[in-house]
């Protein structure tokens, strides 16, 4: 059996980890670096560079160059080659990335290898993708012997921006499908988890990505962040993060007009109607929030649960709550690890007050934990609030924690009304064992993914995103490859 601990102390040493652009791994132009702390436990794992906006016009020169020269050369089968042998790569070195992910961010070890795993699925999939893209023969109105055509070309140089919850998937959900186009990218990994992204780049590397293809820039937001947002060499950005900085970056990008996809928050809906299986619904409807300690885009904060069966689903909801194990994400029993900093566990104990105060009855939780084991981490117990109105500021905002508000609802009408009733659409959930009403209510609740009796399922073939303010664009399936393609028309008269 692994014995992580060991593993651990062997991958982190608090040493400094470099960037890499154009295939060199370096410092940063300003010499400064960010550490790269454990969140259960405060430890430092790494310091990492803090880019500057020079370090980003370096990387993109490096993917501008690697895009008109070697890697312009490659096949689309030569780049599926390359993307399955990144896969083979990937499962060798599987546990100590997944092992990377839980101590620099805090993800559970036996989540991330269990959900993880799919990244493979992405890399393979994106592999059968390179040698699926053409064009067409199109018929035109033109006399005599004129010929219209259409190619489909890699958009070039694609900046791609992540947030902190998942780097394996987050980072490879950008990067396939531009290896698999023949795209290239500057990407940069959140300042709160980078390591993993620098491994993937390195396994990538002795897989035998020619250099600039992916170049990483590790930094701030404000700075390395923006900087590559409204860098005129990059043609088009893919960002995931929340829906304050997406729209800062559709500013950013509007100056050069670059094409951008956003995957942003939510507040999404699960529905329980009371014809629905409970024994079932019960821990997809927790784990639809506490998975990552709610530190996941389209966790299903707001659960509606119909009036007659309102008060014994809930309760169930809490004790199952209560059963949860909080620990450190190595520890292979835990179920609910540490929250990503200090900031955020403090932003979201701002929740955990401002639901009592504005009404709310806590079922269970409703505290950062302190004391042995947690003292030099940030903790938050799995909260369930009973009693919620939609105006309460619990009901409206995005969390990204561990909370529940549960809402009683008397009508299937009423309930798409209230569901539909916010500024996101990311995800809903709803549970029935009608199949009339899972119809119903799956074409008319406004979000872009809609689950039936299940949650969180994401996969690589399926397309995936957000309406609304959760943003534009789609990642998976064949509409994600969209994002990184031109159509040229070629006209050609004999
Ligand atoms: P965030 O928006 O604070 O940061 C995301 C990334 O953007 C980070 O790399 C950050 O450094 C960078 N950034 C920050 N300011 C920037 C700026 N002005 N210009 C350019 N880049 C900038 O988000 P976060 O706190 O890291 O992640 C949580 C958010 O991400 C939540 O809102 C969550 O819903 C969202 N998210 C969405 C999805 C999805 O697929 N829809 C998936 C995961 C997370």
């Amino acid at each position: 059996m692994t014995n992580w601990q060991d593993r651990a102390a062997a991958l982190y040493d608090g040493g400094f980890r470099p960037m890499v652009i154009g295939g060199k791994w370096c410092s940063s132009t300003s010499e400064e670096v960010i550490e790269a702390r454990n969140p259960a436990n405060g430890t430092l794992l790494a310091t990492v560079p803090k880019g500057t906006a020079a370090d980003i016009d370096a990387a993109v020169t490096a993917a501008r160059a690697a895009f008109e020269g070697p890697w312009s050369k490659f096949t689309p089968f030569e780049r599926q080659a390359l993307l399955l042998r990144i896969a083979e790569r990937f499962e060798a070195e599987w546990e100590d990335l997944c092992l990377s992910d839980t101590l620099d961010m805090g993800m559970p070890i036996q989540r991330t290898l269990a959900n993880s795993r799919r990244v493979l699925g992405m890399l393979r999939f994106y592999a059968g993708q390179a040698v699926s893209i053409h064009g067409q023969t199109i018929p035109n109105s033109f006399p005599g012997e004129i010929y219209s055509s259409t190619v489909r070309e890699p958009v070039g140089v694609v900046g791609a921006i992540i947030p902190w919850n998942a780097p394996i998937a987050g980072s490879i959900w950008k990067i396939a499908p531009a290896i698999a186009t023949g795209c290239t990218v500057v990407l940069k990994p959140s300042e709160e988890a980078s390591l993993t992204v620098l491994m993937i780049a390195r396994i990538m590397q002795e897989a035998g990505l020619p250099d600039g293809v992916l170049n990483i820039v590790t930094g701030l937001g404000a700075e390395a962040g923006a900087a590559l947002a409204e860098h005129p060499g990059v043609d088009k950005i893919v960002f995931t993060g929340s829906t304050a900085t997406g729209q800062a970056i559709a500013r950013a990008a509007t100056g050069t007009l670059k094409r951008v996809s956003l995957e942003l928050g939510g507040k999404s809906p699960v529905i329980v109607c009371r014809d629905a299986d409970i024994e079932k619904a019960v821990p997809v409807a927790a784990m639809a929030v506490f998975a990552n300690s709610g530190q996941i885009c389209i966790a299903g904060s707001r659960l509606f649960v119909a009036r007659e069966i309102h008060e014994e689903f809930t309760r169930r909801v809490a004790d199952y709550a209560r059963g949860l194990k909080i620990g450190h994400g190595i520890d292979t029993d835990t179920d609910i690890g540490p929250i990503i900093s200090a900031r955020q566990a403090e932003r979201i104990a701002s929740f955990l007050s401002s639901g009592p105060a504005e009404g709310a009855q806590t079922l269970t939780g409703g505290n950062r934990l302190s004391g042995a084991g947690f003292d030099d981490g940030h903790f938050i117990q799995p909260t369930v609030f009973g009693g919620v109105t939609d105006d309460m500021r619990i009901a409206r905002e995005e969390i990204f924690g561990p909370v529940i508000s549960a809402l009683p609802f008397d009508s299937l009408e009423e309930v798409v009304t209230r569901a539909n009733a916010t500024p996101y659409g990311l995800a809903a959930g709803v549970f029935t064992t009608h199949l009339g009403t899972a119809h119903k209510l799956a074409h008319r609740l406004k979000a872009g993914s809609v689950w039936v009796n299940m949650y969180h399922a994401i996969d690589p073939a399926v397309p995936f995103g957000g309406v609304k303010m959760s943003g534009y664009g789609r990642e998976g399936g064949t509409e994600h490859m969209e994002e990184y393609l031109e159509t040229k028309a070629i006209w050609i008269n004999t």
